[in-house]
């Protein structure tokens, strides 16, 4: 398929849930159960999902080859919304060489000794690769934010925290991606919109399963008591945060494949959209290309036979 078609394509999925422009935005106007009317087979979707992943590999190829661009995909959510087995599927087929997942969880000592950013500006992908933040700096004007005791034991010099904390951190943070955009580092930021009802059922579920038992956390289940504070405080970071540069997508997360479907698209699209093409080779290049093939075809079967009685 034709570049601009696999864009095309894939739009459908992937504009109703982008936001570009936080001016107008609330959280409140997405439904995390919508699927776009679609009814799906687990398996269709599975199939599809396949095909937007093959593309992402072949896409990564070029990145790779290019080493130019570089993407960073953002992935923030309650607990149990799915990112975890939304970065395991979306990345499936991808060369695990040309990619990084980082999670990142409670800074170290050494971390929080820094200013916010530094553990997260470090892990920012080089050119030609793919990073994926499994949660990421905006966890300081959530978590943090939520919890202003984690804020105390950031040592930040007193007369710097002021009332206007929280806008100037995420003053900061559109600014270092504005920076990180000119630079070449394409980011995508995906919230995982769980509800409520559906966040207790999984937890529900994992407590039925044995198997699930590991991923089960009780602090998890009295975050819940704080929920209305995180969805006031994404609502704040969404909004102060939309660009053109540095999108965020409310992907709908109560029907999981459809999840992973809006995310793979958008990650689809964004690359496609970079019109990437493998180097072209300098005539130099071919030059020597064409001597290394002279080089092995003068070898003929002789060499290789040579070459395998030096080593006895
Ligand atoms: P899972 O879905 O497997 O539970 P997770 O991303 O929730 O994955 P956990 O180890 O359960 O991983 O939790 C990591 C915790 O670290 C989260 O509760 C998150 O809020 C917290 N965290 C991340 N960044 C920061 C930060 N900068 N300051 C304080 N806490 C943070
Ligand atoms: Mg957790």
């Amino acid at each position: 398929m034709a570049r601009k078609e696999i864009v095309d394509a894939v739009k459908k999925y992937t504009d109703p849930f982008r936001v570009t422009n936080g001016k107008d935005f609330r959280l409140r106007d997405f439904d995390p159960g919508d699927t776009l009317g679609l009814k799906m087979g687990k398996q269709e979707a599975a199939q599809l999902l396949d095909r937007g992943s093959e593309w992402l590999a072949m896409e990564q190829d070029i990145l790779y080859a290019q080493d130019s661009w570089s993407l960073l995909l953002v992935f923030q959510a309650m607990d149990a919304a799915g990112k975890d087995g939304t970065i395991k599927h979306v990345m499936s087929r991808v060369n695990p060489q040309g990619c990084d997942v980082i999670s990142f969880k409670q800074p170290s000592d050494k971390e929080i000794s820094h200013d916010f950013l530094w553990r997260h500006a470090k892990a920012v992908p080089e050119r030609g690769r793919i990073g994926i933040f499994n949660r990421s700096y905006y966890e300081e004007v959530l978590v943090v934010r939520v919890h202003q005791e984690l804020l105390e034991a950031q040592k930040i010099p007193p007369n710097l925290v002021g009332k206007n904390l929280w806008e100037e951190r995420l003053a900061d943070i559109a600014r270092f991606e504005d920076y990180l955009t000119r630079q070449g580092v394409v980011i995508l930021k995906f919230y995982l919109n769980v509800s409520y009802e559906e966040q207790k059922k999984r937890f529900m579920r994992r407590l039925d399963k044995p198997e699930k038992h590991w991923k089960f956390s009780a602090s998890d289940v009295r975050e819940r008591r704080y929920w209305d504070d995180y969805m006031q405080a994404y609502d704040d970071a969404i909004r102060a945060t939309a660009s053109e540069g540095a999108p965020w997508f409310v992907v709908p997360a109560d029907t999981k494949w459809f999840t992973r479907l809006v995310v793979a698209a958008a990650i689809v699209e964004a690359v496609e959209k970079l019109d990437l093409e493998y180097p072209k080779v300098t005539s130099k290049q071919m030059k020597d290309l064409a001597a290394a093939r002279q080089e092995l075809e003068a070898e003929g079967s002789t060499g290789a036979k040579k070459h395998r009685e030096e080593q006895k």
